[in-house]
């Protein structure tokens, strides 16, 4: 199968997913078509003379372009684009990415879409300080081939959970993990295309706080093995304002290789943070999420 093809299905995959969901993802692709500039910021040159009326009071304009994106960041292993949006133009970089765990977790790449149209609708969200980015779909492969277990892995078969360089193996005692289907943390630290274009993208823009999202119910998990100060005082406040647990349930699963903790060992707060369930997208949750999440101070 040619890799235009297999973009293609995976397009159709990612709508299809939409229209089993609900119309949130069908207005997120119309949300990320180019943005309309308000008139305010439209200069038409005119000899006409100005008016005399008294301007009336309104808001400070936010400047434009308040988003842009997808920005293409590198392909997957079967060659589907990994994009990110970005929101604002503050000097302070925070990033959510979604969809790390592909289609077993395709409620996470929905929501992910529907906090874009949220921001889309509410650009005042977002404060003068801040630039958000957002990662919907890490594993694209993974969401094309299926929303059950089988979706969870990338193309080689790798957890792109258990591929990041911080206490990286290439497997694990499978007590009190998931062990649904065989699977592994790859060949070597960072072997995944997925991860290995995240990394640089990180590393080039120096993120100071990241949510990455799962699903589910477990918790909210603070970067860091021991937990990095910051990314425990961001898990609790994201656990202030949302049902989701702080501290997480223990299963007993040791984690390893995983993507918060490579960001923790970098300085960067960071948390996974576990939807309610594999199906829903707990949209009013999250948008409080969101709000903490931009207002957050480190
Ligand atoms: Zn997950």
């Amino acid at each position: 199968m040619t890799v235009r093809i297999r973009i293609l299905m995976a397009w159709l995959g990612l709508w299809l997913a939409g229209c089993a969901g609900g119309s949130a993802l069908e207005s997120s692709v119309k949300a990320a078509l180019p943005l309309q500039l308000p008139p305010a910021w439209t200069t038409t040159p005119t000899s006409q003379p100005a008016p005399t009326q008294t301007p009336s009071p309104s808001p400070e304009p936010i400047p434009t372009p308040f988003s842009n994106g997808p920005e293409l960041i590198g392909t997957s292993v079967a060659g589907r684009p990994l994009e990110v949006f970005r929101f604002g133009h503050g000097p302070i970089r925070r990033l959510i990415v979604a969809g790390i765990h592909g289609g077993y977790e395709w409620n996470t790449i929905e929501l992910a879409y529907e906090l874009m149209d949220h921001l889309h609708s509410h650009p005042e969200l977002v404060p003068r300080r801040i630039s958000l980015y957002v990662l919907p779909a890490l594993n694209p492969d993974g969401e094309a081939r299926s929303h059950g277990r089988p979706g969870r892995a990338n193309e080689n078969g790798v957890d792109l959970n258990r591929n990041w360089p911080s206490n990286w193996q290439a497997d694990w005692p499978r007590e009190g993990c998931w062990n649904y289907l065989p699977i592994s943390g790859g060949t070597g630290p960072g072997s995944e295309p997925e991860v290995e274009a995240l990394m640089s993208f990180i590393l080039s823009k120096r993120f100071d706080a990241i949510i990455s999202y799962h699903s589910a119910a477990l918790g909210i998990f603070p970067g860091g093995q021991p937990p990095l100060d910051d990314s425990v005082r961001l898990a609790e406040a994201v656990a202030a304002v949302s049902p989701y647990r702080y501290p997480p349930i223990d299963s007993g699963c040791l984690f390893t290789g995983q993507f918060a903790d490579w960001a923790a060992d970098r300085g960067i707060a960071a948390i996974d943070l576990e939807l309610e369930t594999h199906h829903g997208t707990d949209l009013e949750i999250n948008q409080r999420v969101l709000e903490v999440f931009l207002n957050w101070r480190r």
